[in-house]
Formats: C-alpha cells, sequence, structure tokens
C-alpha cells in the first residue's frame, strides 16, 4: 500500500504551543492559509507564533506489512478420521477430555491409535486457527507431534502457522525434518519446498528462497510460487552488489551510492524507534527485520511503486534515500511510520485493516489531526467522510483525494481512541484483531463500541482540536 508524496511540509507553530504541519502554507492579510490532507484551511494570523519552513520535500509515506500469503499445505492429517474430528470440536468447543482419553490409548502404543491423536489434535488446532488463537494451534500440533514425530501434515501445518507468526527460523526446523522424511517423487514435496522458501524470505536470505522456490516450481508449478519466485529474483539480483548492515532487530541492505554513515544512521534511528514502538505497542517482533535502501530508480524498478509513492514496506522496508547523507527529520519521520507498519502486521498476523494501519503509523510518527480537524468536521457535516468499514482493506483503488481523506480520517479515529483510552487500548484492539471474525467484533470486545460509535466518538474529538 502506499501513500501519494506530499509535498514539502511546513510547520505552523502556534502561540498555544500546538503545531500544524501543513503544505502551502501562505500569508495574506491577518490570516495563514495552508493545505491539509483534508483540505484547504485558514486561521487568524493572530494565534500563529511562527512559521518554520521545511524544503527537504522528503516524502511521507505509506505501506503495509504483509505476511506471506501461506496456502496450507493440501496434507491433512485428519483424512479418514472424520468421526475422530467431529468428536474432538463439536458445539464450537473443543473436547479435551476426548483428547486426554486419545493421549491414553496412543501411550499404550499402537499405530492407528497415534494416528487418531493426531487427527484429533489437528482438528483442535484447525477449530482455533479458524478462531484466530495460533499460539494455541501450535501447542496442539506440538503435543501431537511428541506422539506422531514424522507425520508430515503436522510438520507443515505446524510451520505454516509459524510463519504467520513471523517466526520464520522456527518454521524452519519442521520444514528440514519434513525435508528428510519425504522423497522428491512424493505429493508433499513441493509444499515443503514452498514453505521452506517463505521461511528463508523472511529471513532475509533471498538465495535460499530462491532455491526453494526454484525447487517447488520445478516439482509442481504453482502460480502463487511463480510470483513469489520473480519477486525474489528482483530482490536477488539488485541485491548482489549491496553491502550488509545488521542490528539485533534489523537486516539493512544498500548499494554504493548510499554512504556508510547515512546506513549506520538509519540503523540507529530504527533502533531507538524499535524499542519505543515495542513498548507502547507492548510486542516484540520475533525476527530481524529485513530493511533495503535504493536510489530512486531502482526503488522504482524493484518495487514496480508509481512514482509518487515515498517507501514501502511488504514485510520488507524499503525505502528510497536517494541523495541523503545523513537521518532528516522527515527521513526519520518515514523509519518510524514504515516501522509501526512492520510491528502492526506482526502483532495483528497480517489482519489489521488498512485504517488502524495507517491510522497508528501517523500516529507513531508524529503527525496529529489538528490541522486538518477544521476541513475534516466540514467534510464529516456533509456527509463527505468515508466509513471506516470502507477503509478496512487496499486504498489503491481511491481516487487522489479520498485516499488524502481516507489518510486524515483513519488518523482521527486512532487519535480519539487513544485519546480515550491510552495507546493500551490499540495494543490490546490488534490482539483481538489477530483472533476476532472481524475488526468490529475485536473493537466490539475491547473498547466496546462499534463503528458508528467510533465515527462519533472522532466527530467528537475532532471539535475539540479544531483550531478555527
Ligand atoms: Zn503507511
Amino acid at each position: 500500500m502506499l501513500a501519494a508524496a506530499s509535498a514539502s511540509a511546513d510547520t505552523i507553530v502556534l502561540k498555544n504551543g500546538r503545531r500544524i504541519v501543513a503544505s502551502n502554507v501562505t500569508e495574506d492579510g491577518d490570516h495563514i492559509t495552508y493545505e491539509t490532507p483534508a483540505g484547504q484551511m485558514s486561521i487568524p494570523k493572530s494565534i500563529v507564533e511562527r512559521i518554520d519552513r521545511d524544503n527537504l520535500g522528503y516524502s511521507s509515506a505509506a505501506g503495509a506489512s504483509s505476511v506471506p500469503p501461506i496456502s496450507v499445505a493440501a496434507v491433512d492429517p485428519a483424512r479418514g478420521y472424520e468421526d475422530v474430528a467431529h468428536l474432538t470440536v463439536h458445539d464450537n468447543a473443543i473436547d479435551f477430555g476426548y483428547i486426554a482419553q486419545l493421549e491414553g490409548s496412543a501411550r499404550s502404543g499402537g499405530a492407528t491409535a497415534v494416528e487418531k491423536l493426531a487427527a484429533s489434535h489437528y482438528a483442535a488446532a484447525q477449530f482455533l486457527v479458524s478462531k484466530g488463537d495460533t499460539d494455541a494451534a501450535i501447542d496442539h500440533y506440538r503435543q501431537a507431534l511428541s506422539f506422531a514425530p514424522d507425520n508430515l501434515g503436522l510438520l507443515l501445518n505446524l510451520s505454516a502457522l509459524y510463519l504467520r507468526e513471523s517466526q520464520f527460523t522456527t518454521a524452519l526446523e519442521p520444514l528440514e525434518h519434513a525435508r528428510r522424511l519425504t522423497p522428491d517423487s512424493s505429493p508433499g514435496a513441493a509444499d515443503i519446498a514452498k514453505l521452506t522458501g517463505w521461511a528463508y524470505y523472511g529471513a532475509n536470505k533471498m538465495d535460499r528462497a530462491v532455491e526453494e522456490w526454484t525447487r517447488a516450481e520445478r516439482l509442481h508449478p504453482d502460480p502463487e510460487v511463480e510470483h513469489a519466485l520473480e519477486k525474489a529474483e528482483r530482490d536477488k539480483s539488485e541485491e548482489e552488489s549491496y553491502r550488509e548492515g545488521e542490528t539485533a532487530h534489523f537486516a539493512l541492505k544498500y548499494n554504493g551510492s548510499a554512504t556508510p554513515d547515512l546506513a549506520q544512521g538509519i540503523l540507529h534511528a530504527l533502533e531507538d524507534d524499535f524499542r519505543d514502538l515495542e513498548s507502547q505497542l507492548d510486542y516484540t517482533p520475533p525476527e530481524q527485520i529485513g530493511v533495503i535502501l535504493y536510489t530512486e530508480q531502482s526503488f522504482a524498478d524493484i518495487t514496480r511503486a508509481p512514482s509518487w509513492a515515498g517507501a514501502i514496506n511488504d514485510g520488507r522496508i524499503r525505502i528510497p534515500v536517494q541523495g541523503l547523507t545523513s537521518v532528516t527529520p522527515e527521513l526519520a519521520h518515514v523509519l518510524k511510520h514504515e516501522l509501526t507498519h512492520s510491528f502492526i502486521g506482526q502483532k495483528s498476523h497480517g489482519r489489521a485493516p488498512t485504517w488502524l494501519q495507517e491510522g497508528v503509523a501517523q500516529y507513531m510518527e508524529g503527525r496529529r489531526s489538528s490541522s486538518s480537524a477544521g476541513a475534516l468536521l466540514d467534510a464529516a457535516n456533509q456527509g463527505a467522510v468515508p466509513t471506516l468499514g470502507m477503509l478496512e482493506g487496499s486504498w489503491l483503488a481511491l481516487p487522489g483525494n479520498s485516499a488524502s481523506m481516507a489518510y486524515a480520517w483513519s488518523l482521527a479515529a486512532v487519535e480519539s481512541i487513544i485519546q480515550a483510552g491510552g495507546v493500551s487500548d490499540i495494543s490490546h484492539l490488534l490482539d483481538h484483531i489477530a483472533a476476532a471474525p472481524s475488526t468490529e467484533d475485536a473493537l466490539r470486545d475491547t473498547l466496546h463500541e462499534n463503528y458508528a460509535d467510533l465515527q462519533q466518538q472522532t466527530i467528537t474529538y475532532l471539535r475539540h482540536e479544531d483550531v478555527r
């Protein structure tokens, strides 16, 4: 997901200390006029302390962290044991007594008893996945594997869940075991290579990812793999000549036109941002996050992003840095924004809606709605603001002006949530989104409101923020 690049931003500092980041700031008579994402605004010059001009022109950016689209392996441990599955999960609950009973039989031996137990744990795990509880599902797979360590279906489904949780290195363990058990000629071999490719891709090991997906394509052509392979090959050939840098939480790659000083500065800023987001969102991404610095042209070539894109986050953070030699304030905003997307994507298992992704990312980078509050309220009065339900999916199809409105409205909604209950409400909401059937369900569980309530709360919040 991409955001329109904003023109150079100026900061209007009001006498009451409030700061308005805006573009095209002009003075006429006794008014200051400026552009906000939601339209043109005008305020009396008497309330303005000063205007800080910023001509860097670095675009603010957007993105969405993506968990790879993993279609779970076709090997089904419950095949032939449908009765076991039905006895394990019934009346919308797991029958733990039944599982314990099967475990008793499995302990006293017998291959069939073990297969039945595997089928039972598999059914329980599938049920938990459908409820969004990946962690509990992983526990069931691990318990089942302690009885049936060579069950291919269990190994593949377990690794797919690790991938969903961005635990790429951990996912490799069951996959390597599965590889040892499975000759190339058997049906599971292509799935093993496909999932192993995702694990390496997530762990920023492009060479190995390309190797695995090439193998998967040879064993069993699959459009999902073909697309992923094409992308990984582009990354691999571009990054071959890149230098590398690494910190505890980041693996950075950059080409010759970026200076080592800039790379160091970016890593330093990202580590600071990481610590801040870790405590604010109460979450720690389990693996190093990949960051790639590009010159403008290679950025466009690699990401296939439209020319107005600032930076993108497709699981790896990709940033154009042409001409920069140090971390400018604008670049610092972009880094925090993109890193926030990585945290949200992983914490919500890729299920956070776009409005929440972009609202929180803008909030964390330091944007506030005060500059656009008046214009947003006007738009709301005219019925021109989108519903949050409309802003759940991709924004790429939105026409230019609606995209600006979408960003502004999402930020305001997130600010209103944080004002009412603190950032911890965002953290809880993300946890629930990972598990709930829908965002609105998660909203009801955590904040006890639906989209209409939140829309109203946002308007009330903006009335307080309106500087007019
Ligand atoms: Zn964004």
